[in-house]
């Protein structure tokens, strides 16, 4: 981080200096289990912890600085910056820092794909810049000014994700960011139930160009069937990425090399290349051609691109393929959206050619009223996809049989169970060398902990 003194600190958050203007705090923490010495210790009410009761710890452990809410008890003589909410003021310290910095900020948001496109985007730009990005999942309104106040004089270009469950979250985010280049992957039905409709969900996501100025740019998957209908009607400029022929920004002629990747052609306005991403499924081609659009906004050259493209290694509990004993394992149990678990199977498709394909689909949580049409449609998919095997898991997954088997897939190649435990015996008993097998459902299903039993952690 780049230094700030606390004079500076409550000047930000317009709060009250009860310490030495000349304290320079040297990082920014919420968390006592993971603060350095030298850093601003922000004490915030969780759900099951408040902050305030780790003052004392966080002193002890080096922080030179407390920002507390007034009317909070807090151990005589600490120094510190006093405001009514500490979440907003972290907010707002936030925004202070990033005006600090005169480098290119791109900011992600979207359904699903957030954290896969943002370490795209921080691989690519790599290659020509320092890029400095939100670690993990920071998305939300504590983990995304943290990201931003990580900024030091040493970064030349950031890249952050922004995170959403209903309106006005992004709005919040964007205008701490301030982005440059605003990216959204796609308009999926996560969170429908909190939003009520897609257009909803699709305004809601739009939020992020409000924090933007008039020069800014905006990137939008073109084969978003919402996003698509966006063309003209943005004041931003407005690029297109993805295969649709309108595309500013096309994919074309995609070559699958199984697991290891895909290669596909790219035409934009100014040049054509072909690239190769490191990462399996379709989707991981509209990831890098956001990555691409990203790149070739900052004017990077096709070489450089390239370069950058390959370094990419995905995130660790994203899509993990592993061989136990001759079984190739898809463990992408991470968390389903109808979007993801489309994407996984086409993976599990695309790997599987020649092998005997087992489908292990948890229920996709949080859909509300869309939950049956859902799963219904990714058991169509299942079906129509060559897929060999569907072993259903939950309450909801009843509906993932009833579409596959309405699209042909024999009843007897398909399994319901009630929790994960229940499948454990029976694929253990059923699967063989050469197999390949993919476990995908929302977090709560465990089917992470299945794979871990059956295939070692
Ligand atoms: P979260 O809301 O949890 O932060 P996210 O939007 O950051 O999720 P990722 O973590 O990148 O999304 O990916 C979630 C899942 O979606 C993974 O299973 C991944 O394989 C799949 N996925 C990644 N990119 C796409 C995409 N462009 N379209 C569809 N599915 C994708
Ligand atoms: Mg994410």
């Amino acid at each position: 981080m780049k230094e700030m003194y606390a004079a500076e600190v409550a000047r930000a958050v317009n709060g009250q200096l009860a310490a030495d203007g000349n304290i320079m705090i040297r990082s920014v923490s919420t968390d006592t289990r993971s603060l350095e010495p030298g850093c601003l210790f922000v004490a915030i009410r969780g759900e099951r912890f408040d902050g305030h009761n780790y003052i004392r710890e966080a002193l002890d452990k080096g922080a030179v600085l407390v920002m507390a809410e007034k009317g909070a008890s807090i151990p005589d003589g600490v120094p510190a910056v006093l405001v009514e909410k500490t979440v907003e003021a972290l907010g707002k310290l936030a925004e202070y820092h990033r005006s600090r910095f005169h480098i290119p900020v791109i900011a992600v948001t979207g359904s699903v794909g957030k954290t896969s496109t943002k370490e795209m985007i921080a691989a690519t730009l790599s290659a020509g810049l320092k890029v400095h990005k939100t670690k993990g999942n920071f998305n939300n309104e504590i983990g995304l000014p943290l990201s931003v106040l990580e900024l030091d004089d040493s970064c030349q270009a950031a890249v952050f994700e922004m995170g959403m469950r209903g309106f006005g979250e992004i709005d919040y985010l964007t205008r701490i960011v301030r982005p440059d280049i605003a990216v959204i992957t796609n308009i999926g039905i996560s969170h429908i139930e909190r939003l009520g409709s897609r257009q909803n969900i699709l305004k809601a996501k739009l939020e992020i160009i409000r924090g933007m100025q008039d020069d800014g740019v905006v990137l939008l998957n073109g084969d978003d069937e919402l996003l698509s209908g966006l063309k003209g009607l943005l004041k931003q400029k407005t690029l297109f990425y993805g295969m649709d022929e309108t595309c500013d920004i096309r994919a074309s002629d995609l070559l699958s090399k199984g697991e290891e990747g895909i290669s596909f052609s790219v035409q934009c306005p100014a040049w054509e290349h072909r690239f190769f991403v490191p990462a399996p499924g379709i989707h991981n081609v509209q990831n890098a051609l956001a990555a691409i659009s990203v790149a070739m906004t900052l004017e990077f050259d096709c070489g450089t691109i390239e370069k950058g493209l390959l370094s990419y290694t995905g995130d660790r509990m994203r899509m993990n393929i592993v061989d136990v004993d001759g079984i190739k394992v898809i463990n992408d149990a991470y968390n389903a959206a109808p979007a993801s678990v489309s994407s996984a199977l086409r993976v599990l498709s695309e790997i599987g050619v020649n092998r005997r394909k087992w489908a292990v689909l948890g229920d996709m949580l949080e859909l509300g009223e869309w939950a049956e049409d859902a799963h219904r449609e990714i058991g169509m998919q299942v079906a129509e996809s060559g897929i060999d095997y569907l072993v259903a898991i939950g309450d909801l997954a009843r509906w993932y049989v009833e579409g596959a088997s309405d699209h042909g897939m024999p009843l007897e190649n398909t399994r319901l169970f009630q929790n994960a435990e229940d499948a454990q015996n029976y694929l253990s008993q059923k699967l063989a060398r050469g197999d390949v097998i993919l476990f995908k459902g929302s977090r709560k299903m465990n089917l992470d902990l299945l794979a871990d039993r059956l295939f070692g952690g």
